[in-house]
């Protein structure tokens, strides 16, 4: 497992200014009183409701961003590296540096030995994956943007014009030296047959899988393609972030910036609720189909 670090400019709901989520605009009927945002996670609402709240944000829109996190994936067996069971609650993300994956060898041995034993590697997409590739299918988005790593947007058939993946793909492997990019199967073969560090065939480099590391900047070309996306949506739908890593919150941030709404759907609170124009606490292998099927007969 090589996750990838927090961001040196994390910052939280404190630093934003921005108040939680905890007025109530619905009542204990639940009948919308507020005129933007419905208050959740205190069992006065049932998630239905919720849900058609979050359709009518959506329903007549047709470049809607979806912007994804860990949570999404935690139904396919990958645990989300910030929750309670998190990954950096057994590594120290301090390790996790480009400077000490390019200068410590005995780091880089023992990185490819947790990549090619990751839990990545069998990891299926779920529902919610699917869910999101058909809703590029019904035209709904301008598209995805993940901070993920794993892979499974694509694996769910999401087209890579349609995708960015924000902080890379640990699928992918590069030699940092001349960008040669080996097939993943290669290296892992070569790695199963005694390279323990192995280096770049066309230029004796050091390879390494295209995941942002602390201390490295997010690649240019995503960077531009996230902004262009979330500069020209006309909604945004938030999946499985708390929207609390920065720069990436910044990208869905956009679009609510130029009053365009945004739903999140998410297990628990985020540090931007109080922007959303609807919130569902909730799986998102659960929540994103039946958001999916409300979007297609309406
Ligand atoms: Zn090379």
């Amino acid at each position: 497992m090589e996750p990838r670090p927090p961001s040196r400019e994390h910052v939280g709901a404190a630093a934003t200014g921005l108040p939680r989520s905890t007025d109530a605009s619905v009542t204990q009927e639940g009948a919308p009183q507020g005129p933007r945002r419905l208050a959740y996670g205190d069992g006065r609402l049932n998630t239905g409701l919720v849900i058609e709240q979050a359709v009518q944000a959506l329903a007549d829109r047709t470049q809607i961003l979806v912007f994804t996190g860990a949570g999404i994936s935690t139904e396919s067996g990958i645990p989300d590296y910030r929750g309670p069971q998190g990954l950096w609650k057994r590594f120290d993300p301090g390790d996790y540096t480009y400077d000490r994956y390019v200068n410590d060898p005995a780091f880089r041995i023992d990185t490819w030995g947790k990549r090619f034993h990751s839990p990545f590697l069998d990891a299926e997409p779920n529902d919610a994956h699917r869910a999101v590739a058909r809703l590029r299918e019904m035209g709904r988005l301008i598209g995805v943007v993940t901070q993920n790593i794993d892979g499974l947007h694509a694996a769910a058939g999401l087209g890579p014009e349609s995708l960015v993946e924000l902080h890379g793909n640990a699928r992918r492997i590069q030699c940092i030296a001349c960008g040669n990019e080996p097939p993943f199967s290669d290296v892992e073969d070569r790695w199963e047959s005694g390279a323990v560090d192995p280096e770049c065939l066309e230029c004796g480099g050091i390879l390494k899988t295209r995941v942002v590391y602390f201390g490295e900047q997010l690649p240019p070309d995503a960077t531009i393609r996230a902004w262009n996306m979330a500069e020209n949506a006309d909604a945004v739908l938030v999946v499985g972030s708390t929207l609390s890593v920065y720069p990436a919150a910044f990208i869905p941030l956009e679009v609510t910036d130029r009053g365009q709404p945004m739903v999140i759907v998410n297990r628990g609170p985020t540090d931007h609720d109080a922007r959303a124009t609807a919130l569902v606490d909730g799986d998102a292998g659960t929540v994103l189909p039946q958001l999916a099927d409300l979007l297609a007969q309406g």
